[in-house]
């Protein structure tokens, strides 16, 4: 119980700088065994856990801990596996220290639980040992149809599956996995992570349709009809513009274009217009994690030199921290408290900020400083600056109600205004957490389940 005073937060190892920024492997090994064990010892098991209740999934952290500080993993795996569709996925890419991590009571004396790290390890050596995920064996007579396959989709026909649901996934793509798959890159997420849960879902008897676009090559109202209840999961991927002159420029890039262009050619998958960085400056516009991925990226891609812009300061910066320490290992540069005027063929046109003191939300305001326009030189320009919902032809189609952020409109219960749909993740949400968007499928398919019955 007092491990905590003697053994000191470890995060699991990184590949050194020269060798990762070479390829996109993943950085991050997974611990050994007796890491793990000793590292999950110091947790205090709390009477109210707070990781418990900041990890959206609420998933039983203290419980899993203990039983990898005793070495009992198949029931780490068990319980670890009970709560989240794929932890091992979720181990690696959440932003620990915003979420679980940042509330683990030690976090301000004595260094978080490497929660993340553990959770990892957990599944990794689960899956190594022969584990594998629980399904109902016996099907209940009902299917749903998955519109997309990114985290909201996966998590859904996991659950809907061990249920005994028979799903088909429906996904535009040429591989299953959404965000997951094209827009996290490796060197984050390996990418037969992914797939070795769809094949789980596939040996449980889930129809996996790739290629495939609702609306052009299979009618929204052929679903409806064929399939018990239709799930949405189709994501939030337009990038915003910031509205500057010259964002239309041929140099100027949206963060998820470039991402995904990158990640096909790793897959060896056609690509138009790829956008070449080799030996290029790079500015990236933007301060969460899809910036950190894009400069990262373009480190890996030959970039000449990566700088980040932000309009605000390093601690205002709203990706994880961790991500910020790793681009800055790889030589990405970064530029606080600017904000971009207008772009044009040389660079950017920036104005120093500065932040006032905080408003009733607790969040400090940008303020220009006068007379502080530069130009900062830029071979290419990526915006990191959010994402937009980018309804397909057939939602629009639909008699299906939009909020006023033109994302679907959905009850408590993920419920849509038409009978038997749902919807859930950033489609709904707007952009968000690929966690949030896996405990919007799980929710979803304990809805639909219960509609069954
Ligand atoms: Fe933490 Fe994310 Fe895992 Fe929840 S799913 S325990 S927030 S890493």
């Amino acid at each position: 119980m007092l491990a905590f005073t003697k053994i000191d937060r470890i995060n699991a190892s990184k590949r050194g700088v020269m060798g990762r920024i070479k390829d996109f492997k993943e950085v991050y090994e997974v611990f050994d065994e007796n890491k793990a064990a000793e590292q999950a010892e110091r947790c205090i098991g709390c009477g109210d856990p707070y990781c418990h209740n900041k990890c959206p999934l609420h998933n039983i952290i203290p419980a899993w801990l203990k039983q990898t500080a005793e070495k009992d993993m198949e029931m780490a795996f068990n319980i670890s596996n009970e709560t989240s569709p794929f932890p091992e996925i979720l181990g690696r890419i959440c932003p620990h220290d915003v979420l679980c991590e940042g509330d683990c009571t030690l976090n301000d004396t004595h260094g978080a639980i490497t929660i993340g790290s553990v959770e990892t390890f957990i599944t990794e050596t689960g899956f190594d040992n022969g584990l594998i995920p629980k399904f109902a064996l016996e099907k209940i007579g009902k299917k749903v149809a998955i519109i997309g396959s990114g985290p909201a989709g996966l998590s859904a026909a996991t659950f809907l599956l061990r249920e005994g649901v028979d799903v088909e996934i429906f996904e535009r793509a040429s591989k299953a996995g959404g965000l997951l798959t094209y827009g996290i890159p490796g060197f984050k997420l390996d990418k037969h992570r992914i797939q070795r849960r769809v094949d789980f879902l596939i040996e449980a008897g889930a129809k996996v349709t790739l290629n495939c676009e609702i609306g052009k090559d299979k009618s929204f109202d052929d679903l409806n009809e064929e399939f018990d209840a239709v799930f949405i999961g189709i994501g939030a991927t337009k990038g915003k513009m910031p509205g500057l002159d010259g964002e239309a420029n041929s140099n100027v890039h949206l963060a998820m274009d470039f991402l995904t262009k990158v990640q096909k050619k790793e897959f060896n998958e056609e690509v138009t217009n790829y956008i070449d960085v080799k030996d290029k400056n790079v500015v990236v516009i933007g301060g969460g994690d899809t910036a950190m991925d894009c400069v990262r990226t373009s480190v890996r891609e030959g970039a000449k030199d990566v700088k980040c812009l932000y309009r605000r300061d390093e601690i205002n910066m709203p990706g994880s921290k961790k991500e910020v320490d790793n681009s800055k290992e790889e030589g990405v540069e970064f530029v606080f408290n600017v904000s971009p005027v207008s772009i044009n063929e040389n660079g950017i046109l920036l104005e120093k900020t500065e932040l006032t003191t905080s408003d009733e939300t607790g969040r400090q305001k940008v303020k220009i400083v006068e007379n502080s326009q530069y130009l900062q030189e830029a071979d290419i320009v990526i915006l990191a600056l959010g994402f937009d919902q980018e309804l397909p032809q057939f939602i629009k189609d639909s008699s299906l109600e939009l909020d006023k952020w033109n994302g679907i409109k959905v009850n408590q219960d993920y419920s849509t205004s038409i009978k038997n749909i749902y919807s859930g993740g950033d489609s709904v949400r707007g952009a968000d957490l690929a966690v949030t968007a896996t405990l919007d499928g799980r929710e979803a398919a304990k809805t639909i389940i219960a509609s069954f019955k």
